[in-house]
């Protein structure tokens, strides 16, 4: 008898690790899958063991309701009767489920973000994300940049009187509409990647902030079975027909009372004076989504282009009736590929982003930079019609003297400006790096492995390794200060340091080591502007981005507010000073509590994602 239980347990070690878990959601969110007719979406997901919440190595879900001051009961989505159903059917009544799609829906953010990144994201015990599907009563969801980005999601009773095509008083639960779960999920990782981001230093921050969140929630449609297909069927491959394919949060928008979805992906007509007068952060996001997705649709309606020819014998003019399956099936794959596309290009901006300080234009500068290093064709001509798309919205980099690709691209540092990277760093990080990707191979190819549990000693070892290469950068830094753009005499924070390997057109593969440097200006600064600025910090910094070898080829930097000096890293700490100060004087003007708020925090205390996020 022995033997017999010896052998089972070989036999069940001996099984291959899965390498994905599909997982039913919702297919946008309750509202629109039941209008569609098809409740249930099933994606795919990377797999990993997960322990009740769920909780994975990445992400932990609590069910806390703080309103109710109470735990719902966590699904086990490693119990045999859920694993054989793909997890628990779509149900707004069942909590777990609900814990169930905000893991499943971030999960496949976390591998977009992984993908686009060329790494794998490395969150490990505390530092995980934390996703709270019931977090408090109140028609909102937010990130909460105070709490290591942890996501809240809030529920609601639809609107009595205007409630959409939701019931009058019905329960709505953010954590059910993808574009939500996706939305603030996209805020958190942005936090991870550029903390600083969270302090608003001018018009631009807060608005890329819900741009891009809004950006990535749309493009994560393309990733949905069948929504893509029907869309493209009904609106006979238009993919600027409204329909939730291009709308975010329907159910949201129209519970809230509002009438419609919350937001497009469609802004109005382009108009390059709109981004003057819109200073409202999601109002002015939303021009820099409309820019995205304009370029985007051009793109795919030049993919499709021989398609439409091929299947119209040339005249460009579709049959009456419904399209050939055939056709619909390829127009989709077309518009996927370019989804995922944009997508990728938009995630990788971050390679190159400052710091501190982001505008809508660096964005654009970076994202340009980025792509132009992997496919420097533009063959599907992505680049250009970003660019254009820009251009019609008014968005233009402040320091660039024309449109041109060469003009956007952030320059690439000179001959020996700078020594390189310390060897013992780039091998470091690069050997950290590539032995993530081996582990889950999904970030370069689209098979990924199964995730590796890591030990309290492996944690330790690299911990101590982590902090021993900081410690170098900051000697380099140091060093080379003025060619790095940072102000010598004040304290440069390390602030992150990674490797991304990165393919792009024929079989190109690209190593990059990027740094991130930090200072904050002299306190004397802070005592004197600080009540002006009430809360507003005066930061400055750099991106590095050197090569596989530790060579510098970029260098992306805010200069560090300053009052006086001469040369022109002072004046552009001027500079910097002044526009900072003239940002929140304006914003100071327009906000009716200002007066009423502690001096210290006269800004931050009104202008905060717990603020602003009041539409999400
Ligand atoms: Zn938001």
């Amino acid at each position: 008898m022995g033997d017999t239980a010896k052998g089972t347990a070989e036999r069940t070690l001996n099984y291959p690790e899965p390498v994905r878990r599909q997982l039913q959601i919702y297919a946008i969110d309750p509202m629109v899958a039941r209008l569609s007719g098809s409740e249930t979406v099933t994606i795919s997901v990377p797999y990993e063991p997960l322990q009740p919440g769920p909780a994975g190595e990445l992400l932990q879900v609590i069910d806390f309701d703080a309103s109710a001051d109470c735990y719902y009961e966590p699904v086990d989505l490693e119990d045999r009767r859920i694993l054989l159903t793909d997890g628990l059917p779509p149900s707004e009544r069942d909590p777990r489920f609900h814990q169930q799609m905000v893991y499943a829906v971030v999960s496949a953010l976390l591998e977009n973000f992984e993908r686009g990144l060329g790494r794998r994201l490395r969150w490990r015990g505390d530092k995980r994300l934390r996703a709270f599907p019931h977090a408090f009563r109140g028609p909102n969801a937010r990130f909460d940049p105070d709490n290591d980005g942890s996501i809240l999601f809030g529920y609601f009773r639809a609107d009595r009187r205007d409630p959409g095509r939701n019931l009058p008083g019905q329960n709505v639960f953010t954590c059910l509409s993808h574009d939500i779960i996706v939305h603030e999920a996209t805020h958190a990782l942005v936090h991870r990647l550029r903390e600083r981001y969270k302090d608003p230093t001018n018009l631009d921050v807060y608005a890329f902030h819900e741009g891009f969140a809004d950006v990535v929630a749309l493009f994560q449609h393309f990733t949905l079975p069948d929504l893509l297909a029907r869309h493209i069927q009904q609106n006979r491959t238009d993919l600027t027909a409204r329909s939730p394919l291009v709308e975010l949060a329907e159910q949201f928008g129209e519970g809230s009372g509002s009438g419609r979805a919350l937001r497009s992906a469609m802004g109005a007509a382009p108009d390059p004076m709109a981004l003057a007068r819109t200073f409202e952060p999601h109002g002015r996001g939303s021009i820099m989504v409309a820019a995205v997705f304009d370029a985007f649709f051009s793109v795919y309606q030049r993919s499709i282009a021989d398609l439409l020819r091929i299947a119209t014998s040339g005249t460009g003019v579709l049959p009456e009736g419904a399209l050939h399956p055939d056709l619909v099936a390829r127009v989709a794959a077309e518009a996927r590929a370019t989804a995922q596309r944009m997508l990728t290009l938009c995630i990788r901006s971050f390679q190159f982003l400052p710091p501190v300080d982001v505008t809508m234009g660096a964005f654009l500068r970076s994202a340009v930079t980025a792509d132009r290093n992997l496919y420097p064709a533009d063959e599907s001509g992505l680049r250009g019609a970003l660019v254009e798309a820009f251009r019609r919205r008014g968005i233009y980099p402040d320091d660039i003297t024309s449109l041109s690709e060469e003009a956007l691209l952030w320059p690439e540092v000179s001959g020996r400006a700078l020594p390189p990277i310390p060897g013992d760093v780039v091998d470091y990080v690069v050997q950290e790096t590539a032995a993530g990707l081996q582990e889950s191979r999904g970030v370069l190819e689209d098979a990924p492995g199964a995730r590796r549990r890591e030990t309290k000693a492996d944690l330790d070892r690299r911990r101590r390794a982590n902090a021993e290469a900081a410690a170098q950068l900051s000697a380099y830094a140091r060093k080379n200060a003025g060619a790095l753009g940072l102000d010598p005499d004040l304290k440069i924070r390390v602030e992150g340091f990674n490797a991304s390997f990165l393919s792009g057109s024929r079989g190109r593969v690209r190593v990059e080591v990027v740094i991130r440097l930090v200072q904050s200006a002299p306190e004397e600064l802070h005592e004197k502007f600080g009540p002006r600025l009430g809360g507003v910090p005066l930061r400055g910094g750099c991106t590095v981005v050197a090569d596989g070898t530790g060579e510098v080829r970029y260098v992306v930097s805010r200069a560090v507010p300053c009052a006086a000096g001469r040369g022109p890293l002072a004046e552009a700490g001027q500079a910097r000073l002044a526009a900072t100060l003239g940002f929140v004087d304006a914003v100071t003007g327009h906000d009716a509590f200002g007066p009423w708020a502690d001096p210290k925090e006269r800004v931050t205390s009104t202008l905060n994602f717990a603020r602003i996020d009041g539409g999400w």
